[in-house]
Formats: structure tokens, C-alpha cells, sequence
């Protein structure tokens, strides 16, 4: 049944991409390939967390470039702290949105992988060097040379211009650097995989979690429900630690075992030295020693969440030592091969974000909302009503 109502909203989708192509054609005419591109969306201004609709232009479509028309967007934690400055200045006016699903609306001459009316995604990158160790190993999050992140970041290959991300109608990007969305994917809940999904995908891959393993994902937010479903996915146990009673119910019908709120010392006891594997995605400061001590031996702690700068969480060498050998190691989004295989995998198994589409106007309170954890679990814009 849910696969059959999944089908039909994918044709209404469709129905309704096929007068919104319509209408594009008729507005670009103007704006023919080799020309910069229109685009409008919502901007912040300044670190205040007010958003006002936006006129800008983005680079021309290149030869290996495809125009996307954004349709949505999803709001990840980390465009709050870039919006408001909790980890370095950032350059205003700023579109932030790294967690983009649309359709193609114009490709460049030299593009093979796509074709107009296709849909595709775009995450936190859209362009590194393509030669240096880690690109040549599928690892462009970690370029060092030429990264380009989605936005807020000079483009080294469009003369140092600022990006400008998802929040808005379009986005033209290198085709290496977007993600096919497989066909029959449900449109409105693709975005976040594109952030919130390879970001816990990609380190529970890289630990290799098994069938029987105990996995216990810290922070049970945009990306920590995702964590929970790929893990039970691999037949893990899960306990999902968070600092609220109200999600409880929702963690058990993810698939976790347990859930234990950590503000209740009752709910924490008889986990010492228990976990194979940790994902952190607390995005605020905690105590890393409590959950350094629920490792195994050689289980893994891997972290993902970060606080804003004025209160990053850290613990001592001598503490790990003591503790014993314990694996710790951080880890951003994964490559472009990774998302790829990240997304097929989660639509064939109809892994999804839970979401909530909003309108383009309710992005302030959307803010205050996933800061007061009134979220489940992602807000995602509907950039079709984009004003
Ligand atoms: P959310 O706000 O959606 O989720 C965070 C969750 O952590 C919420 O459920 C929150 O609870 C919970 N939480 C807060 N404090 C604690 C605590 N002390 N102990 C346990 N749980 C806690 O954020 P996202 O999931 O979107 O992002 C999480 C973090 O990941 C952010 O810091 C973001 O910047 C980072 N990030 C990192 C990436 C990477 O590449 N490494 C990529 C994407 C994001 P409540 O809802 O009740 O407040
Ligand atoms: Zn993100």
C-alpha cells in the first residue's frame, strides 16, 4: 500500500513537472545557453537569522554543466550555525540549502550522464581539482586544493565567485557533481538524503557494521534518524541516546531497541564498554567521555555533529588511554561516488527522511523550530513557491 501511494504522488509529481517545464521554457528565452542565469530565492543578509526573497545570477551553463530546477530543499542544522556564524564569518548575501532535488532543465554540449526532464540531486559539493589523491579515490569532500562546497564558497573555477545554495529556483553545477535520483524515488523526501543521509551513511559503511552489531546513534535529529535506519537496515541493534522523552516512541518504530534519554542516569546505566559503534550527531556541546566509556574494545566512535565554535566538546588524551584501545575519528558528507550508491540504496529500500514541507516564508521559524528540537525530523521547502 505504501509503495502504491508512493507511485501515485511520484505521478502527480511528474504531472505537475511537465506544465512547470512548460512554463520554464517560456521564462528563459531570454536567457539563452552561455549567458549567465536568473535565479531568485531566500537569503540571509546577516547573521540574524531574517530571510528576504532574492534576485541573483549564477554562472552560464558550461559545456559539462546541467541546470537544475530546484523543487526541494531541505534545512540541515549546519546551514543554522553557517547562518549564524557559529563556526567562521561567512560572506553575505548568503543562500544556504545543501540539500537540493529537482529536474534538468538545460544541459551543456559535452554532457553524458543526464538528459533534460531527468531529476537530480545535489548535496554539499559541486566541484573539487579531480586530481589530487583524495578525487582520484572518490573522496572530493576531502580536496584540498580546489573544494567547492554548495555554498558560501568561492568557486575557484567561476573566477572566485561566491556559491549560493539550494534555497532558491535553480542551481547549475557540474554534472560529476550531481546525483541521479533513481526513478520512482518519492520526490518530497529525496533532499535530505543528499546531506542528512550520506553524512551517517558513509561512516557506518566506513566502520563496516554487521548483522547482531551494537550501534547507538547519539543526537536523533535530521541525522541521527536517519543513522537509525540504515543501521537497523544492517540488521544492527540500536540504541538511540537523546536529551528528550517526546521522540521515544518514534526511535522504536524506526527499528531501535532502546532508547535512553541521557538526562535521566537511570536510563544510561549497564551500557559500559557495550557499544560496537557510535555515530555522534549532537550538534551542541556533550560529555564525549560517557560515550568514549560505552565503547567496546576496538568499537568505533564516529563524529559527524559539531557545535558552534564557542562550545566544541573535546576529551583528554589521557582519559582515552586509560580507557584503552577505542577507534575515534570524524567524518564529512562522502564523495559523489558514495552519495550515488547512498541514494539507489535508500530508494530501493524506501529508506526516507521523515519530513515536513514547508512554504519559502517559513524559513526563520523553520530555524527556531529545529533549535528548540520541535522538528521530526526535517523541514524541507517547497521551492515551487518561491515568490
Ligand atoms: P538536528 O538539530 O536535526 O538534530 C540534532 C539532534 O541532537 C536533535 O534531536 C537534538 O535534540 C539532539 N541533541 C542535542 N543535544 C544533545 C545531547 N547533548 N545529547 C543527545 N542529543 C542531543 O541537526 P542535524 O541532524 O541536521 O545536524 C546535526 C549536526 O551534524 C549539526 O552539528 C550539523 O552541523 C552536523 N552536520 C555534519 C555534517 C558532516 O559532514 N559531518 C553534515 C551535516 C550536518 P532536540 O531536537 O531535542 O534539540
Ligand atoms: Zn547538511
Amino acid at each position: 500500500m505504501k509503495k502504491i501511494l508512493c507511485s501515485m504522488a511520484f505521478l502527480l509529481t511528474t504531472a505537475a513537472v511537465s506544465s512547470a517545464q512548460q512554463n520554464y521554457s517560456d521564462d528563459h528565452q531570454i536567457n539563452p545557453h552561455g549567458e549567465r542565469v536568473l535565479s531568485k530565492g531566500m537569503v540571509a543578509m546577516d547573521n540574524s537569522g531574517i530571510f528576504v526573497p532574492y534576485e541573483f545570477t549564477r554562472h552560464a551553463v558550461g559545456d559539462n554543466n546541467i541546470l537544475i530546477e530546484i523543487m526541494y530543499s531541505g534545512i540541515c542544522h549546519s546551514d543554522i550555525h553557517h547562518v549564524h556564524e557559529d563556526w567562521k564569518t561567512e560572506s553575505y548575501p548568503l543562500v544556504p540549502g545543501h540539500e537540493i532535488a529537482g529536474w534538468i532543465v538545460r544541459i551543456g554540449k559535452d554532457v553524458a550522464k543526464f538528459k533534460v526532464g531527468d531529476y537530480a540531486g545535489v548535496g554539499c559539493l559541486v566541484n573539487s581539482c579531480g586530481s589530487c589523491e583524495y578525487c582520484l579515490a572518490d573522496q572530493e569532500q576531502y580536496c584540498e586544493t580546489a573544494r567547492v562546497l554548495t555554498y558560501g564558497s568561492p568557486d575557484v573555477f567561476h573566477g572566485g565567485e561566491m556559491t549560493q545554495g539550494g534555497y532558491s529556483n535553480n542551481i547549475v553545477v557540474s554534472e560529476d557533481f550531481a546525483i541521479s535520483i533513481p526513478e520512482g524515488a518519492d520526490l518530497t523526501k529525496v533532499a535530505p538524503l543528499l546531506c542528512a543521509g550520506i553524512t551517517t551513511y558513509s561512516p557506518l559503511m566506513q566502520i563496516g557494521v554487521n548483522a547482531g552489531d551494537k550501534v547507538a546513534i547519539a543526537g536523533f535529529g535530521g541525522l541521527g534518524h536517519m543513522a537509525v535506519q540504515y543501521a537497523v537496515a544492517l540488521g544492527a541493534q540500536v540504541t538511540v541516546f537523546d536529551i528528550t522523552e517526546e521522540k521515544r516512541q518514534l526511535a522504536l518504530d524506526m527499528g531501535a531497541s532502546k532508547y535512553a534519554n541521557v538526562n535521566d542516569p537511570q536510563q544510561m546505566e549497564g551500557m559500559k564498554n557495550y557499544f560496537n559503534t557510535i555515530i555522534s550527531t549532537i550538534p551542541a556541546s556533550y560529555d564525549v567521555k560517557m560515550y568514549v566509556d560505552m565503547l567496546a574494545i576496538d568499537g568505533s566512535l564516529a563524529f559527524v555533529g559539531l557545535s558552534a565554535n564557542k562550545d566544541v566538546p573535546s576529551i583528554d588524551i589521557a582519559t582515552l588511554i586509560f580507557q584503552g584501545r577505542r577507534n575515534l575519528f570524524c567524518s564529512q558528507i562522502g564523495g559523489i561516488k558514495e552519495t550515488q550508491e547512498m541514494l539507489d540504496y535508500s530508494v530501493a529500500n524506501g529508506i526516507y527522511p521523515m519530513v515536513e514541507i514547508i512554504e519559502p516564508s517559513r524559513i526563520e521559524q523553520a530555524y527556531k523550530d529545529v533549535i528548540d528540537g520541535k522538528v521530526h525530523f526535517r523541514y524541507v521547502i517547497d521551492m515551487s513557491n518561491l515568490n
